[in-house]
């Protein structure tokens, strides 16, 4: 995966569109997956594609009953990541991990790699590299020399450098 961001084609408001009707698709077939799972039968009236659809997500997947919740298995199936399925949740997590005060603001390759440790869903590279992209702190990343200071891990360096861009 490339560490590099240009800026999005989108407007915010043509994103966030395509993200929610991507994310509704999706639910659609996560429905079907979790009943499958819990019941070991297939939703009534699916196609001979929806039901190869649901069997070969079924192999990847987990409904967890105690919290009612979807996971994600990894190849190993030993670890598993919380399957992220709406808008909302999206973004707020998006905030916790790149946009909030105390997040850093860390690159995509970053950001992605402490998302993706807990959480899960289908074109979440994409979306990381959007959100990034469309960040307020985008700006400094567009000139080289400011890239090394981005790079700086200690957080408190980075609100340094915010705080000096923002005065
Ligand atoms: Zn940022």
């Amino acid at each position: 995966m490339e560490d590099s961001l240009e800026m999005s084609r989108y407007t915010d408001e043509e994103y966030e569109l395509a993200c929610r009707q991507r994310l509704e698709r999706e639910s659609v077939i996560y429905e079907r997956l979790i009943t499958y799972l819990r019941t070991t039968r297939h939703a009534p009236g699916l196609t001979d594609t929806e039901r190869k659809q649901v069997l070969q997500r079924a192999r990847n997947f987990q409904w967890n009953e105690h919290d009612q919740k979807l996971y994600k298995l990894d190849y190993d199936r030993k670890c598993s990541r919380l399957v992220v399925r709406s808008y909302e949740d999206n973004m707020a997590l998006l905030h916790q991990y790149h946009g909030s005060p105390t997040s850093g603001h860390c690159g995509l390759n970053a950001t992605f790699e402490k998302m993706s440790q807990d959480y899960y869903w289908r074109n979440m590279t994409q979306d990381i590299k959007h959100y990034i992209a469309t960040c307020t702190c985008q700006p400094l990343r567009r000139q080289p020399s400011e890239m090394c200071l981005m790079k700086i891990k200690e957080p408190w360096k980075l609100t340094g450098v915010n705080l000096m861009v923002a005065s």
